[in-house]
């Protein structure tokens, strides 16, 4: 257990000597996609009256990024572009002082949101396609939208954003598309990182048929292509190379090689939780709370954060905040 946590020139160091500066903010935990692996087809969402206002997001990062050196925040839900104040409050976090505003998006109505997108500070959006064929996109996400994602994909491209592409590898079902997402990655110039599906909620169960390693697709990868490293952050959850025919493409092998041990990341749920783990459940709510009781507070909740991995968790992602 993580017992020592101090601040050091306004930054949150915990006693394992991590920098604790990103926040994951999710905004609903309702989602347009059913993607199999990540919620049933049934799942009942938190209603409105539930949630943090917009207010109380943008307060509740404001200190954090005053007082406590969050400086990276990334926008995630279920899917963050439903919400119906997304637009407000997207603005108001670009007035934070950050170094980095990320969204994270199923892209299903992103394109709708990118003229208002390219007003505001958040310009690192990563888009989730599991599939470049729209018949296991559309079976994998239980939608019809495949082409609306793609449509946002290259849209943003065009447009300037930093974007990245995330693809959850799915034994059996898109793990047979590995050079055709290589190859958009060259076409394109947009980085993919393929994701080991994790041991969360619906996947934790069907994890033993759908799990495949990021070892066994590299090294497949392997036998066709050279891979450059490229250098990233040491908090980084992916590694990255360059392939000779100017993709690039990264592994977030969360389940193989677990990366907690540099984790900097706490999570604030749509319903105002923050947590220090994915993978695990324990947090307090920031709902209500003064600013006076934010240090112990944060003190606590950083002081749960786990320095290895956790095997599973019950929560589905999109309840967690993914
Ligand atoms: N709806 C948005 C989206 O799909 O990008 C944001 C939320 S979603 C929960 C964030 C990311 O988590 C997506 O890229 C999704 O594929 C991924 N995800 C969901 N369940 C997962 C699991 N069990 N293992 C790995 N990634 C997962
Ligand atoms: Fe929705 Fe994202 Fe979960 Fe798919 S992965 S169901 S798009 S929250």
């Amino acid at each position: 257990m993580n017992t020592e946590v101090r601040v050091k020139e306004n930054k949150l160091i915990d006693s394992y000597q991590r920098l604790i500066h990103k926040l994951r903010v999710q905004l609903t935990d309702a989602c347009n996609f059913r993607c199999f692996y990540c919620m049933p087809l049934d799942m009942k969402f938190k209603p409105h009256s539930e949630l943090l206002t917009s207010e109380e997001i943008y307060q509740i990062c404001f200190i954090l990024n005053q007082d406590f050196g969050i400086d990276e925040l990334r926008i995630t839900g279920g899917e963050p572009t439903i919400r119906p104040e997304f637009e407000e409050i997207v603005y108001k976090l670009s007035s934070l002082n950050l170094s980095k505003l990320g969204l994270t998006t199923n892209g299903f109505i992103l394109d709708k949101k990118l003229d208002f997108l390219k007003t505001t500070e958040c310009k690192n959006i990563n888009i989730s396609l599991d599939s470049l064929n729209e018949e296991t996109f559309n079976y994998i996400t239980r939608s019809k939208y495949f082409k609306n994602t793609l449509k946002s994909i290259l849209k943003a491209k065009e447009l300037g954003f930093n974007i990245k592409i995330n693809t959850v590898m799915l034994k059996g079902i898109n793990d047979n598309e590995v050079e055709e997402f290589i190859n958009f990655s060259a076409k394109y110039d947009i980085e993919v990182r393929f994701l080991e599906l994790m041991k969360i909620g619906e996947a934790y169960y069907n994890n033993d048929k759908l799990f495949i390693s990021a070892k066994e697709y590299i090294d497949k990868i392997k036998k066709k292509h050279n891979l450059h490293p490229i250098k990233v952050e040491i908090d980084s959850t992916s590694f990255k190379y360059r392939l000779e025919n100017g993709a690039k493409i990264g592994f977030i092998a969360s389940e193989s090689m677990p990366f907690c041990n540099s984790c900097s990341r706490l999570r604030l749920s749509a319903t105002g939780k923050l947590r220090s783990c994915l993978m695990s459940n324990n947090g307090i709510n920031l709902k209500n709370l003064q600013k006076e009781q934010y240090r112990e507070v944060l003190y606590s909740v950083i002081s749960m954060k786990p320095y290895t991995r956790i095997h599973h968790i019950e929560e589905n992602m999109n309840q967690i905040g993914g």
